[in-house]
């Protein structure tokens, strides 16, 4: 981190993203004083040799330059956190390790422009993971050095410095965008936005300002802004108004986008380029393997577009495509049995993810439930041609299912949930883990209630 040298800096939050930005702030020659309301978290950074106090005693902000946030903490909904009130009663800054990132990491100011490092940054409600692995896999099959960061698992602030021609892509959240300082990355991904996370952002307005913070005056060079709902229309017309054309690249899986300007969008499993009313390249998505679905082909046309900008041509990135292997717990075939297949969806943790997922495939077994989020069950409470039958999961399965548009046994657990489709699947059925809702009532995450389901699958292959 540059340009806190010798300050101190507060740390709300020990977990990997605090714990990461407090070296880096060390290794910059600043003085971290760190807090966690949890005492195991406090001793893992004594252990380090890091300062800890509680930053709700008084003065604790005296002499404090910066308050660093980690992710994972609401900030002002569902109530205002005291911490932060209490930096932002002594003039504190409020930033996060997103803010620190692009605070010292110079992408401006290089005599070489070609040789200059960027960042892409990839923000959305859904897709944001696969778009942003698929960016970075097409940069590394092309040979350009890149590193993949944010979100994804890989703190921002862990990242090695940018060597010559680097190109960073960043995956960021609602959560990391809200509170960040700085945000001026080179390109910007907004894929789409469905309701989530409502009960921090107060609702749709506050967690679609959130995302645009990414979008704001001074920032990305190009945009590419996925444009299937209101929102991405609005922020696309916004910034394309008095900008240059190619600012600004539209990017759609439900309308064919005429016009001038510079558009990619897929439909019938065709991804299609148009500059200026004419096409420039055509790619047969039905053919890639790693990324079946018409919302991965959104996730195609969106990380097609962001390495457009930075040059490559149509034929590299289409020969990258074949090779992406997806992500685990992200339509994952996981197993065939007696021509059942098992797909491991994990990922699909809210109403829009799992309507996509359901509509991915056809004679689904499809095993849902969990904690459900603010905002009701949507276009899952209607009929789904795709089903065949729901087998749910979760402490409150039995509500879960009620309000389900298909029929749906109450299953309870994961091993009750995959035993049952299995005993009721035929050849040609596919048993999808999509479950519309978070994991916390019976996971630790949405990756251990992934394993839990390949694990179970296990047992009959
Ligand atoms: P994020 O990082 O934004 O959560 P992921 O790439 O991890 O996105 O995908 C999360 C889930 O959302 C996947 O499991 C899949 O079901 C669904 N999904 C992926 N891409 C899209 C998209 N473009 N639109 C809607 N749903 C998607």
């Amino acid at each position: 981190v540059q340009g806190l040298q010798g300050a101190r800096v507060a740390i709300l939050g020990l977990g990997r993203s605090g714990l990461s930005a407090a070296r880096a702030l060390v290794a910059g020659g600043a003085v971290p004083v760190c807090w966690d309301d949890n005492p195991a978290a406090r001793e893992k950074a004594q252990a380090e040799g890091f300062e800890c106090l509680d930053l709700l005693k008084s003065r604790a902000f005296a002499d404090v330059a910066r308050l660093i946030v980690s992710p994972g903490i609401p900030h002002l909904y569902p109530a205002p956190n005291p911490v932060i009130m209490a930096a932002q009663d002594a003039g504190v800054a409020v930033d996060n390790d997103i803010g620190l990132f692009f605070q010292s990491f110079a992408t401006k100011g290089w005599d070489n422009f070609d040789q200059m490092p960027k960042v892409i940054a990839v923000t959305g409600s859904n897709g944001k993971s696969t778009t942003s692995a698929l960016i970075h896999h097409i940069l590394e099959y092309a040979g350009r050095p890149t590193q993949l960061a944010g979100n994804i698992g890989r703190g921002v602030l862990d990242i090695d410095p940018a060597i010559d021609g680097e190109v960073v892509v960043l995956e960021l959240s609602s959560y990391q965008t809200d509170l960040a300082r700085n945000l001026t990355p080179d390109v910007a991904v907004f894929t789409n936005l469905s309701p989530d996370h409502l009960d921090r952002h107060a609702g749709m307005g506050g967690y679609f300002a959130a995302k645009r913070r990414l979008f704001a005056e001074g920032g990305p060079d190009r945009a590419i802004i996925g444009v299937d709902e209101a929102e991405g229309r609005f922020l696309a017309g916004q910034l394309s108004e008095g900008a240059a054309d190619d600012r600004v690249i539209r990017v759609s899986v439900d309308r064919k986008l005429a016009g001038l300007g510079w558009n990619v969008f897929a439909r019938k499993g065709f991804l299609a380029e148009m500059r200026n009313g004419k096409q420039v390249a055509s790619i047969d998505l039905r053919k890639v393997e790693g990324l079946p679905g018409s919302h991965n082909h959104q996730n195609a046309c969106a990380a097609y577009a962001a390495c457009r900008t930075l040059g490559f041509a149509p034929k590299v990135i289409e020969a990258a495509f074949h090779s992406f292997g997806g992500l685990p717990h992200r339509s994952q075939t996981v197993g065939e049995l007696r021509g059942i297949r098992f797909v491991n969806d994990s990922k699909a943790t809210n109403v829009d993810s799992a309507v996509k997922a359901v509509a991915a495939f056809q004679n689904i077994r499809w095993i849902c439930g969990g904690l459900e989020k603010e905002g009701g069950l949507g276009d899952l409470a209607k009929p789904l041609e795709t089903v065949r039958k729901a087998y749910v999961i979760g402490r409150e399965a039995a509500q879960f299912a009620m309000k389900l548009g298909v029929e749906a046994e109450v299953c309870g657990t994961m091993d009750v949930a995959v035993a049952r489709a299995v005993a009721e699947a035929e050849a040609g059925d596919v048993v999808l883990l999509a479950p519309a809702a978070a994991s916390f009532d019976q996971y630790d995450s949405f990756e251990r209630r992934g394993d839990d389901f390949i694990a179970q699958v296990q047992k009959f292959l």
